[in-house]
């Protein structure tokens, strides 16, 4: 006999059970995140406590069984302990009873893992450092006394260290640390809490070492590594130090001339860099901490950075993220950053990916030496190897809501669940820039960590190892599974997709970039959004992607229903002629101009704003670009993310792009405290292109150039146009929800611009009036790092039909 319960979290349904139970002996597999947490351990504890008999196991799709024997009232007083006692990370998914014949065990006790698979569970992801652990870590009394490895059942590196599941010390790059009797008579304890059968503690006399080079390799003899570079930092030392999931680059945030050295030899002239702080009371001398959950995101396990507003008396020096109304910071989530921090003149420091420019973070001392070796100074390195390279993630604010927009430790491999079942499993290779991959079966999306652009060797590999990694561990079979792919025909993930097309002889099936983004937010809230009660309208905002109709689409407005979609509106086309126009984003402005008027008048504005100043050729580039636009040398986009670019340059707030996405950020940061302008204002601002409604993105850029020509506040207007776009696809989405009767009163918002808080607030504003809701992504980055999930979703919508 087989009870299930599917849930996100069981505690409450056990007790009703139990009382139903009058049988014996029972065998109960648990299915959630329940390895590398702690819970069998606290099996074992509760099963003593209680008096059942029998034993609990790993098991190699990483779900939990249990097996119990007992007196009726015994089973009960188990199954009360359990729902009182569950260990603070685990997560209960399913919990699977059997009746079982009684085979009469007289202890119990925790046996070996089993190899072979009953159910797929979750793989732990990496979990920031405990209180009890750090407690321990500054207590001179205790022997972990500074120790930077501490762990315990409930916190430690997990995924970032697995060669394989289940999650057993000889799985990890633990095993080659052999307990000292200190810790095997903890592990062997089972009153020790947090110890007994923990799969990765170690401590002082058996665990990693720590060593300090300086950049050519060359060992520092000191007592104390942890101290010197704490030392090295404070005196404007740059600064290697390896983590848990790769390597980050250490160096005081508050001396301009260091954080400007690390920018140099970085070859990163803008881009941000977080910051660690010790604790959050260093952290709000930083930052504002608001909303009030932010505090608990940055506390959380997961301990992602967190973009914060700035403060205006931040003792952080302006190069660290330049131009920017916020600032990204987080907590120490191991011994090793704490120790370090706690000794630095600041409580706080720059902590960045150790990666050069375009490539993913490095995670061995050979990656470290040979490419980081020009950036820092000095390396910390320990002797534990990283398995998975696992990113920082990170959150922002919409508009008051929390969005992660880069997915990784804390969170990666963890899947999400959907309401929905896939008939046979799928493989999604996602996009191109900032992207990840997935595996998914059953009702389960499981997303690989933050792989970043695939125009490196080193990021193709990773997604490949990772994609590969969960293939083997939850046993999926690549012929029998359908590969998911974008239409794009240049992203370098569907070239290694067809790769596996062709050795493994899967199903391929391409899906649309925006439809995915729509759908990755559907899958997110599919236990609360069917479409089965009718169609979702869906807003898709980013940069670039490739359309159904060969154009670069990026603004797109799309109805989805459960067997296919429509496009029902976009912004208007405009064209655009090579890389170069979103380097330099002022090009954009006379592609624009020249949708609603003559070259020659386009010319004239070029010449009266000086919009020629920011280019390297000057005026001879933008008749070369006009020359362009007469020979139709060009292709159209519809992109979100080229708009905001064109207003961002004409606003002068950014003029030179170094990273993806940064004049659209900075414009969004420049409006900071503006105020709305009724001057800037288009009573109607769509057109008909193709029976299409289309938003006249030209027309609101030519009203933002007469206010700017009037004299208007930049800060006022860069708020206003961002409220206007919002304002406009709003309208469209009434004008089509209008008389329509299968429609819901929900509309999603995806993309990569999508996180914009004024774009997102006036949708909000507009739509709320009407009744409709407006969802972000909660889970999924709404970015192109949750493509995969979209892509995915889209098979589960056919296999459900
Ligand atoms: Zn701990
Ligand atoms: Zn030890």
């Amino acid at each position: 006999m087989e009870r299930d319960y599917q849930g996100t979290y069981t505690g409450i349904y056990i007790v009703t059970w139990c009382s139903v139970y009058m049988s014996y002996s029972l065998r109960v597999v648990v299915v959630g995140l329940v390895q590398g947490v702690g819970f069998r351990p606290f099996i074992h504890r509760i099963a003593v406590k209680s008096g059942v008999k029998g034993y609990v196991r790993n098991i190699g799709g990483s779900e939990v069984e249990i097996w119990i024997e007992g007196s009726k009232e015994n089973i009960e007083k188990f199954f009360q302990y359990f729902v009182d006692e569950i260990p603070p990370t685990a997560i209960i998914e399913e919990i699977h009873i059997f009746e079982e014949r009684l085979r009469g065990f007289n202890t119990f006790r925790i046996e070996k893992s089993l190899n072979s698979m009953f159910k797929r569970s979750a793989i732990p992801p990496d979990i920031a450092i405990c209180r009890d652990c750090l407690r321990e870590v500054l207590d001179p009394n205790n022997r972990r006394y500074r120790y930077a490895f501490n762990s315990c059942a409930w916190c430690g590196p997990r995924y970032s260290m697995m060669y394989r599941v289940p999650y057993d010390r000889e799985n990890t790059s633990m095993a080659k640390y052999k307990l000292c009797n200190l810790c095997y008579s903890e592990y062997t304890d089972i009153n020790n809490v947090r110890r007994y059968h923990a799969q990765g503690i170690s401590c002082p006399i058996d665990g990693p070492r720590l060593y300090l080079y300086t950049s050519n390799r060359e060992l520092v003899s000191c007592d104390d590594p942890l101290s010197e570079v704490a030392k090295l930092i404070n005196e404007g030392y740059i600064v290697a130090i390896k983590g848990i999931g790769g390597y980050h680059i250490a160096c005081l945030a508050t001396d301009d001339d260091v954080v400007q050295k690390l920018r140099k030899r970085k070859k990163r002239p803008t881009k941000p860099f977080a910051i660690m702080a010790l604790n959050i009371d260093i952290i709000e001398k930083l930052v504002y901490v608001e909303p009030p959950i932010a505090r608990q995101i940055l506390e959380s396990p997961q301990r992602p950075i967190v973009l914060l507003p700035k403060r205006e008396d931040s003792p952080v020096s302006p190069y660290v993220s330049p131009g920017m109304d916020v600032e990204g910071v987080f907590l120490p989530y191991t011994a090793l950053h704490y120790l370090i921090l706690a000794e630095t003149k600041d409580k706080f420091a720059i902590m960045t990916s150790g990666n050069i420019h375009g490539e993913p973070m490095c995670r061995d001392e050979e990656c470290v030496f040979s490419k980081l070796s020009s950036v820092v100074d000095y390396v910390l390195i320990h002797d534990r190897e990283i398995v998975h390279r696992v990113d920082d993630s990170v959150l922002r604010f919409t508009d008051g809501e929390p969005v992660i927009i880069r997915r990784s430790r804390g969170y990666a491999p963890l899947w999400i669940r959907t309401s929905k079942h896939l008939s046979k499993p799928a493989i999604a290779f996602g996009a191109h820039l900032q992207t990840a991959g997935a595996i998914a079966f059953e009702d389960k999306i499981v997303l690989t960590p933050f792989i970043g652009d695939l125009d490196s060797v080193e990021a193709l590999n990773d997604l490949v190892y990772e994609l590969e990694f969960l293939i083997k561990s939850y046993n999926i079979d690549v012929s029998s599974s359908r590969i998911v792919v974008d239409k794009h025909p240049e992203y370098m993930s569907r070239t290694i997709a067809f790769e596996y097309v062709e050795k493994y002889g899967s199903e391929l099936i391409e899906i649309q970039h925006h439809y995915a983004h729509i759908l990755s937010v559907l899958a997110d809230h599919s236990h609360s959004i069917d479409l089965d009660d009718g169609d979702i309208v869906g807003i898709a905002i980013d940069g670039v992607g490739y359309g159904d109709d060969g154009a670069i689409w990026g603004g797109e407005i799309i109805a989805v229903g459960i067997d296919s979609y429509k496009r029902i509106a976009h912004l208007r086309y405009v064209p655009i002629t090579s890389d170069r126009d979103t380097v330099y984003p002022t090009r954009l402005i006379p592609l624009y101009l020249a949708q609603i008027m003559p070259l020659s008048e386009v010319m004239e504005f070029v010449k009266e704003l000086k919009l020629y100043e920011s280019l390297p050729r000057r005026l001879d580039e933008i008749e070369f670009l006009l020359e362009l636009i007469t020979r139709k040398r060009f292709v159209y986009t519809s992109s979100m993310g080229r708009f905001l670019d064109a207003v961002s340059a004409l606003l002068g707030v950014c003029r030179y792009r170094s990273y993806e996405g940064e004049p659209a950020i900075l414009l969004e940061a420049s409006a900071r405290g503006g105020r709305e302008l009724k001057e800037l204002y288009i009573p109607r601002p769509i057109i008909d292109i193709d029976n299409l409604p289309a938003i006249d993105t030209p027309k609101i850029l030519f009203r933002v150039i007469e206010l700017l020509r009037e004299g208007y506040d930049v800060k006022d207007l860069a708020y206003t146009v961002q409220l206007r776009i919002g304002e406009a696809i709003a309208n469209i989405v009434l004008d089509y929800a209008k008389g329509r009767r299968n429609i819901q009163n929900i509309v999603v918002v995806s993309g990569g611009a999508a996180v914009n808080t004024y774009i997102v607030r006036s949708l909000k504003r507009v739509l709320s009036r009407e009744g409709i809701e407006i969802l972000l992504p909660r889970r999924v980055p709404p970015n192109d790092g949750g493509i995969a999930v979209g892509q995915v979703y889209a098979l589960m919508l056919m296999d459900s039909r």
